[in-house]
């Protein structure tokens, strides 16, 4: 029988380009991934739930866990600070289950330093007006701090080079579609085969 390793898995992209939405309709059509739930220090939204979608810690215990070194990877991303637990990256991974992060690009950034066989896909806007629309219609930004990742997202576009694929969502349903088969063509990738 032929085995395999886990896989990481690691979605990024520029804030508002749809990286949540695309994690979650993947989570809805794949349950053979696990899923890495963040710790985070900002403030659960409405529809949130503490230890589903995110940990949510206050500063002092988000600096606890790097002192710790139970993350992976963090960041400060914007105004909050988010980060990857390490524990149960590795033991699933450990395990042979695939692993998926969602992050941004400097946390994507981090973990190609560490886990250097890990699967990078960048999720691009279609161009720069799109963005400022998504940004807008979410309504979560006032109009600096749209501005700010508008700027933002021109510095990121350029780390795409240390990326494995990009898929443009233009939409959803497409990006999926190929985020899916990049998935799939990885776990039939010779390199993730456990050999003898
Ligand atoms: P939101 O607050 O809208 O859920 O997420 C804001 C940004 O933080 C998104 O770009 C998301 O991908 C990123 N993010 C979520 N979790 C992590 C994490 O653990 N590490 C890093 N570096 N970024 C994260």
């Amino acid at each position: 029988m032929i085995k395999r390793k886990g896989i990481l898995f690691v979605l990024s992209g520029p804030s508002g380009v749809g990286k949540g939405t695309v994690k979650e309709a993947l989570l809805e059509t794949m349950d053979d991934i696990c899923l890495s739930i963040s710790a985070t220090t900002r403030k659960p939204r409405s529809n949130e739930v503490q230890s589903k979608d995110y940990f949510f810690v206050d500063l002092k215990e988000f600096q606890e866990m790097i002192s710790k070194d139970q993350l992976l990877e963090w960041a400060q991303v914007y105004s909050n600070w988010y980060g990857t637990p390490r524990d149960y990256v590795l033991d699933h991974l450990q395990k042979g289950c695939d692993v998926l992060l969602e992050i941004d690009i400097q946390g994507a950034m981090q973990v190609k330093n560490k886990m250097s066989d890990a699967v990078f896909i960048f999720l691009a806007p279609p161009d720069l007006d799109e963005l400022a629309r998504r940004l807008c219609s979410r309504g979560e930004d006032s109009q600096e701090s749209i501005d700010l990742r508008l700027a933002t997202c021109e510095a990121e576009m350029a780390h795409i080079k240390y990326y494995n694929y990009v898929v443009e969502n233009n939409h959803v349903k497409e990006a999926l579609e190929k985020v899916r088969s990049i998935i799939q063509a990885e776990r039939c990738s010779v390199n993730n085969i456990i050999v003898g």
